[in-house]
């Protein structure tokens, strides 16, 4: 008894040990990868760590190939000059595969997460899903290492029960009881998944790739065909006590309104989602009210869009403004919910809404402050994104991947990861 007690004490310390040096490890690799250029000696004042244990974890990050020199710096001292230390970004890749309702977006990004390779596929009807993304990951891309990719990264318009391990959606055609998550994960035994709700992605890159990376508080709000919202709360994704936080597009702005998929009513998601915003200027113009976008869609109504409608509200057009006026109203409604029960130092609109353009944005402000808790509001900054790419979504999923779970010392090869 007293030989095994003391073999589970070793063991434990072993553990430790290990979960001590992948901690440290992870903290280096994590300030060269934010760096331009750092030297051994800045990494030292950094972590707190002694030259000797810096020293070893730089070597092994070397190993791996991880990180790189990138040729000598300025030296404090009349000394050595010191050699400088980046990111080797040629050297692992990640791929990440946005889910939509017209099909996948994939980007193959390298370790610095810069795309090297992207398309978007559309998926045939009657395909099945993990099909479709086999056929991407295994043939479709030309440019995929398999020596080098480190996960898939998949971002998705829904909400993950992670405790069950389900895809609720109103926007993709996903049956809620489909296992849809085992048969990916099941096509890719070598590689980990993770699999993640696009609003939260693209909170994230918000945090990590735009001027808001000091922000430790914002709320990422997408409209686009469904409206959700991403959190991010001291820094890191905040996904409530099940994974489901964020459906900012099924709080009800009307407890009479008509019936939602979700099973609440008069959800926010049916009054201002972009198809909804088409629809109600075609619906106009059908009734004989006169607007620009007829004349810019050439008659044409399935080739209105948000940026066809952002040329019209630009000029002044009636019905334009006041559809759009509705939808700032609505949406300040619904903002100044969040303020008030948040308090976000920012509120980003994205998702594509921010193609309407600045005068949108300056009315739902001027909305949101005429609604709100007047103290509260004011100090809360409701901006568009600065990432107006639908690729910040892959990207978010791919830095969130880096900086949460990948473990530079393995990993789990066919582990899911619902985040
Ligand atoms: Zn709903």
């Amino acid at each position: 008894m007293k030989l095994a007690g003391n073999r589970r004490g070793r063991d434990l310390v072993i553990k430790n040990q290990q979960l001590i040096k992948e901690t440290n490890l992870k903290n280096v690799f994590s300030l060269i990868y934010s760096s331009s250029g750092i030297s051994r000696v800045n990494l030292v004042e950094l972590t707190g760590l002694s030259p000797t244990t810096v020293s070893a974890l730089v070597e092994e990050l070397l190993e791996y190939e991880l990180i790189c020199t990138m040729g000598v710096g300025e030296s404090k001292t009349s000394g050595r000059k010191p050699i400088m230390l980046e990111v080797n970004r040629d050297c692992a890749q990640i791929a990440t595969i946005a889910w939509q309702k017209s099909g996948f977006s994939f980007s193959l990004l390298d370790l610095g997460c810069s795309e090297i390779e992207e398309f978007s596929v559309i998926v045939p009807s009657g395909a099945a899903f993990e099909d479709v993304i086999e056929e991407i990951i295994t043939n479709r891309s030309q440019l995929i290492d398999t020596e080098k990719i480190l996960a898939i990264c998949l971002s998705i318009p829904a909400i993950i029960d992670s405790t069950n391990k389900k895809v609720i959606t109103s926007v993709l055609d996903i049956d809620e009881n489909d296992d849809i998550l085992s048969r990916i994960n099941n096509k890719f035994p070598e590689l980990p998944v993770m699999i993640g709700n696009e609003s939260a992605f693209y909170a994230y890159a918000e945090h990590e790739f735009s001027s808001l990376q000091d922000t430790r508080n914002l709320i990422y709000i997408n409209i686009n065909v469904g409206v959700g919202a991403g959190i991010i709360q001291n820094g890191e994704i905040y996904r409530g006590a099940h994974g489901m936080a964020g459906e900012f597009g099924h709080i009800s702005m009307d407890v009479n309104g008509p019936e939602c998929s979700c099973g609440n009513r008069g959800c926010l998601e049916r009054l201002i989602k972009t198809p909804r915003i088409i629809e109600l200027v075609i619906d106009g113009i059908k009734n004989g009210k006169h607007s620009e976008v007829e004349a810019l869609c050439i008659g044409d109504f399935s080739m209105i869009d948000i940026p066809m409608i952002a040329v019209a509200y630009n000029n002044g057009d009636e019905l334009v403004t006041e559809i759009l006026s509705d939808v700032a109203r609505i949406l300040s409604f619904a903002l100044n919910n969040i303020i008030s029960f948040y308090d976000p130092k920012t509120i980003v609109l994205g998702g594509g809404i921010e193609r309407l353009g600045p005068a949108f944005l300056g009315e739902v402000r001027t909305q949101t402050k005429i609604a709100g808790f007047r103290k509260i509001v004011s100090s809360v900054d409701i901006i568009f994104t600065e990432l107006s790419s639908f690729n910040y979504r892959n990207k978010g999923a791919a830095k969130y991947y880096l900086d949460n779970i990948f473990r530079i010392s393995g990993n789990k090869k066919d582990e899911l990861i619902i985040c």
